[in-house]
């Protein structure tokens, strides 16, 4: 099936991108702690903080609105 993303590649990008880099283009991350970062959401709209990242899980995810997910997902809901 030419044209789609085979699975490999998916997890491939999974392991490579950090996404705290991915996220940082978008929001601005401060640490939260050990092994924790925080910023607003790119989701919806907040003036306190409640959008979590973990850089060495490889996820976010926002207490606000429920988004999360890892920097595959990200990259494709703020693209769209
Ligand atoms: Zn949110």
């Amino acid at each position: 099936m030419a044209g789609l993303i085979k699975r490999g590649d998916i997890d491939e990008v999974r392991q490579r991108v950090n996404i705290a880099d991915v996220v940082g283009d978008y929001v601005t991350l401060k640490s939260a702690g050990v092994g924790s970062m925080k910023g607003l959401c790119p989701f919806h709209d907040e003036r306190s903080p409640s959008f979590h990242v973990r850089p060495q899980a490889g996820f976010y995810h926002c207490f606000g609105c429920g988004e999360g997910g890892d920097a595959y997902s990200f990259c494709r809901k703020s693209i769209t």
